[in-house]
């Protein structure tokens, strides 16, 4: 069965009283090509185990079912595991969990279906969550690789460098957890129904450590987001809300110049490094000043 043919999706689901919900982000693909190439570049093979969100029909999971040994898919709609029965009749390898990513701790999931096995994420994500569906699988670390098609817009700010106006805190907290890659573009008349904007495929790898050590991670990402949220103003300007309280608007001026930086530079031009010395500098000061009190 051809689980991308239109006239095979139509009969499938027609058979079963299903009907595309909008709200769960259900686009299904309707060219064979890109599941077989998402499943071939995802490491499933290399892998073994596989974690797939939002397998729909099933065009994604059959191709990982033929290139790995275990698949384990989480599908939130009940209405769609009937017709998965259906359309994975063929394969003995697979699962499908029915819940919600965002509340299933994965980490636990694969201990409990994989052991200490190694295993890898794919899917093609439903786009009303791709932020915090991004950040559940690399948190949950583990996955060797996380293999996703996301708004093709959402793949680039990810990827984004320093400097260009796709750059965001949210790219800063998926470049310090893993090395991201665009695999290829995948256009709106790809999927059933056609969605307003065309997709990409990216791909994480996580890193052992993080792109860059701190002293302290949660003053980094509490700088990152200051620094962002108010993205057009300087960065000493940004970084009151965050510092002003401890070291006043001539401390950050200070610490900013003392790590090499311009106080009138904007947060979006920082590097993860920059962002790092940054945090640490602020950190020692931040340490100094508590014990002068
Ligand atoms: N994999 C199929 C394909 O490529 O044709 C379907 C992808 S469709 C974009 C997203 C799928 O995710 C749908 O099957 C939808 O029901 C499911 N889904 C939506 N929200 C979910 C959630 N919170 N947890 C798990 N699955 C979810």
């Amino acid at each position: 069965m051809n689980l991308c043919d239109i006239d095979v999706i139509r009969t499938v689901l027609a058979k079963h009283g299903f009907h595309f919900s909008k709200s769960l982000g259900q686009n299904f693909l309707t060219d064979s090509s890109v599941p077989q190439r998402i499943a071939a570049m995802s490491g499933a093979a290399e892998a073994g185990n596989v974690v797939e969100v939002g397998p729909g029909m099933g065009c994604l999971t059959a191709e990982l079912c033929r290139l790995a040994g275990q698949v384990v898919a989480v599908e939130l709609d009940r209405a769609l595991l009937p017709v998965l029965d259906e359309t994975l009749a063929e394969f003995d390898n697979y699962e499908v969990v029915q819940g919600d990513v965002l509340s299933i701790d994965l980490a636990a999931l694969c201990q409990e279906k994989f052991g200490d096995g190694h295993a890898v994420a794919c899917a093609n994500l439903p786009y009303y969550i791709t932020t915090p569906a991004i950040t559940a699988l690399l948190e949950s670390r583990a996955f060797d690789k996380i293999t996703v098609m996301v708004q093709k817009e959402v793949a680039e700010r990810i990827c984004a460098a320093p400097g260009t106006a796709a750059y965001s805190a949210f790219s800063i907290y998926v470049q310090y957890h893993a090395a991201a890659e665009i695999l290829f573009d995948v256009p709106a008349d790809c999927f059933v129904p056609r969605p307003k904007v065309d997709s990409a495929v990216l791909q994480l790898t996580p890193l052992p450590q993080p792109a860059v050590e701190t002293q302290d991670e949660k003053l980094f990402f509490a700088l990152v987001r200051a620094a962002f949220n108010m993205r057009r103003k300087t960065l000493v300007n940004a970084l009151g809300p965050v510092l002003g309280g401890a070291l006043g608007k001539d401390g950050i001026t200070a610490l900013i110049e003392s790590v090499g930086l311009d106080p009138r530079v904007r947060g979006e031009r920082l590097s993860l490094a920059e962002y790092a010395k940054l945090t640490d500098a602020a950190a020692e000061r931040l340490k100094a000043q508590q014990a002068a009190e």
